[in-house]
């Protein structure tokens, strides 16, 4: 089916055609005529499926009539996101589909000075993206007027009722008008997303592209068995390869993302880094050059695991591996994005096995097991390591203490080895 099929105004057409776009996505296909004729919609779509052409080619559609009308006044359509990054996506992805319209959008997020983004609201938008928090905040101080409002999306509705944004949005939908679209998307329908779909939308079309927990096909999987100390320099090594050309790696912590990025700088790997911590700036800067090739690997924490929209990254590897299956999926959708062939790896110590299996039970898959060819994986001590340092401790002084627990015995001081005396009679003997 051709987007033309759609009934979408010809300027959303031509840009459409000039992003390359040949034909919709399956959640395209399905959510774009519904959406069109009315129906609150909630689909369930995984990642990378291209569901923000779903949901907003159809409200630039209805923008661009009411512009013909001479009516396209007031903010007409409310998207949310749980993050910055989405959020900021989603408004390129508006300004790339609606290049040929007059339309006004804002950009409404936390982290960096509300003055810009309040200046930009006083000149009058007609669609909003925002994460629920800062939106929150203009709300409270009324800069805010929601009365004509037809349309409000709710993406990746999931994530941000994980992130605790529940209260945010309920006091968000009440000062909008009851008769308006609902739009939720949602990589997975758990019970509390179900129950926000049950609250806030009215009599919803609902579609489900692909299986909840699967991976795109488009992407390969598989699993290094590799004790923790080795992470690092089998990174270095698989980072050599050729194929490795923009690559994302997954950390749980903060900390491990500052720690395992100077370790590949000390190995001359470009690279950056992304999490929380990091001021606004910092965070679009590292994103952005790590699209534009600048770095062949960035480094992040779950921060970018959903939703965020890197092109032709080669490779997701998971140097952590996540705790959530839902998560993992998450991580890995960043790769083998629009039909593109995708890598996803993940190194998996003894000590997250369990882990594993709870995955691969979800998948309903076993991961191809893996070994690089060459290197050591019984390696003792590779220095520096990109593992946390062993916490400070003497390990023979803490066997002492154990030992003295156990027999209520006082810990000895700490003596050195004394030198062994060779008992005299034996000296010389043969
Ligand atoms: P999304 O799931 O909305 O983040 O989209 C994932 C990627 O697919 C983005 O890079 C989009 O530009 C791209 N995309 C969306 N729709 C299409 C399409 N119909 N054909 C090719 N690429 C698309």
């Amino acid at each position: 089916m051709p987007f033309s099929k759609f009934g979408l105004e010809t300027e959303i057409l031509q840009a459409v055609e000039k992003a390359g776009y040949t034909r919709p996505t399956p959640v395209q296909e399905r959510s774009i005529p519904m959406v069109m004729k009315g129906h609150d919609l909630i689909a369930i779509a995984q990642t990378g499926t291209g569901k923000t052409a779903a949901f907003v080619l159809p409200i630039l559609h209805r923008l661009s009539l009411l512009n013909r009308e001479r009516e396209l006044h007031g903010t007409r359509a409310l998207i949310l996101a749980p993050t910055r990054e989405l959020v900021l996506q989603i408004a390129e992805n508006i300004a790339i589909y609606g290049q040929h319209l007059p339309i006004r959008i804002a950009a409404i997020y936390g982290g960096v000075d509300e003055e810009a983004q309040l200046k930009t609201l006083r000149k009058g938008v007609h669609l909003i993206v925002a994460t629920p928090g800062r939106l929150m905040d203009f709300l409270d101080q009324q800069k805010l007027d929601f009365h004509p409002l037809e349309t409000l999306v709710l993406d990746e509705a999931d994530r941000m009722l994980h992130m605790g944004f529940l209260p945010d949005i309920e006091k968000i939908i009440s000062a909008l008008p009851q008769r308006r679209q609902t739009l939720m998307f949602s990589a997975t329908f758990s019970k509390e997303v179900e129950s926000l779909a049950r609250r806030f939308l009215n009599q919803p079309k609902m579609i489900q592209i692909g299986n909840r927990s699967e991976a795109a096909d488009t992407v390969s999987q598989c699993v290094y068995e590799v004790q923790p100390h080795l992470k690092g320099p089998l990174l270095v090594e698989l980072l050599k390869q050729p194929k490795f050309k923009r690559v994302l790696v997954f950390v749980r912590m903060k900390d491990g993302a500052n720690r395992l990025t100077d370790f590949l700088r000390a190995a001359q790997v470009k690279v950056t880094k992304l999490h929380s911590s990091r001021t606004q700036e910092q965070r679009q800067k590292a994103l952005q050059d790590f699209k534009d090739g600048i770095y062949q690997v960035l480094v992040a924490t779950d921060i970018v695991a959903r939703g965020i929209d890197i092109d032709g990254v080669t490779q997701v590897i998971n140097f952590d591996f996540p705790v959530n299956p839902e998560d993992y999926v998450h991580r890995v959708g960043r790769t083998g994005r629009a039909e593109h062939q995708g890598e996803a790896i993940s190194f998996v110590p003894k000590g997250d096995l369990n882990l594993l299996g709870i995955t691969e039970l979800t998948l309903g898959q076993r991961l191809v097991r893996k070994k690089l060819r060459g290197f050591d994986y019984f390696a003792k001590s590779p220095a520096p390591s990109a593992e946390a340092p062993p916490a400070k401790r003497d390990w023979r002084k803490r066997t002492r203490e154990m030992e003295a627990k156990k027999s209520e015995k006082p810990v000895a001081p700490k003596t050195p080895w004394p030198k062994a005396k060779k008992p005299p009679g034996k000296r010389g003997k043969k």
